[in-house]
């Protein structure tokens, strides 16, 4: 039965959900374990997880669900190319976000990847920022892309490929509904409580003396 309560709960804070993907490199590079850690140890919950071999369809569906996400992705290299003084293989944003997209779906086809849903309070903010910034060779220390991998635009374009950044993890509350939709069935999540919940978010903290 639903009742007010359940309803409640479901809109609370701290059921905010996001995705994330160890995308084929992290796979590779054995760092499932330690990725995973960064995110269980902020508090959070795992609802899902499973490893996929993704299809092209499924990569272009996921980053096309923003259909604004090309002529951004584009915009944003043409604008730190021009910056850095790198070279800008198509002046135009949308071609250049298409070509992203192409290098792209090559990289996330590579090999399996880890498809996660991670529950909590500002579970999308706080995933990005663990997360780190999008090129390796500029995201903060203390981040997953920070810490773990070396990359940089300048070398993934001399290669003319993606650049390699070990995880993928929803922009905004919005896209991440669209994406675990997209990457879970409604059965594949679980709902269940972690002991932890209570001394992160009760209100009250009665019942630790004895
Ligand atoms: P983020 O993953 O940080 O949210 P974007 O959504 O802008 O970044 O891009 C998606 C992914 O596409 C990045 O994580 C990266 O692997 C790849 N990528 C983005 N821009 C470029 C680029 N100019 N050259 C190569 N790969 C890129």
């Amino acid at each position: 039965m639903i009742t007010v309560y359940n309803v409640l709960m479901k809109s609370h804070p701290k059921n905010e959900r996001t995705l994330v993907i160890i995308k084929p490199d992290g796979i590779q590079r054995t760092l499932i374990g330690e990725i995973i850690q960064r995110y269980e140890r902020l508090g959070l919950k795992l609802v899902g997880m499973k490893l996929v071999r993704p299809t092209k369809e499924l990569v272009e569906k996921h980053y096309t669900n923003d259909p604004e996400w090309i002529r951004k992705t584009g915009a944003k290299f043409i604008a730190h190319a021009t910056e850095h003084k790198l070279n800008i293989k198509h002046p135009d944003p949308v071609k250049m976000g298409e070509h992203i997209l192409h290098r792209l779906s090559k990289y996330m086809t590579a090999g399996p990847v880890i498809a996660m849903v991670w529950q909590g309070l500002h579970v999308v903010p706080v995933v990005r920022k663990i997360t780190g910034g999008t090129e390796p060779l500029r995201s903060d220390v203390g981040t997953i892309r920070g810490d773990f991998v070396l990359d940089s635009y300048e070398f993934s374009d001399i290669q003319d490929r993606s650049i390699r950044n070990l995880v993928h993890a929803s922009g905004s509350v919005e896209e991440a509904d669209k994406e675990i939709a997209l990457w879970f069935k409604k059965d594949e999540l679980i709902d269940y409580t972690l002991v932890q919940e209570k001394i992160l978010y009760d209100m009250n903290l009665d019942g630790i003396f004895e």
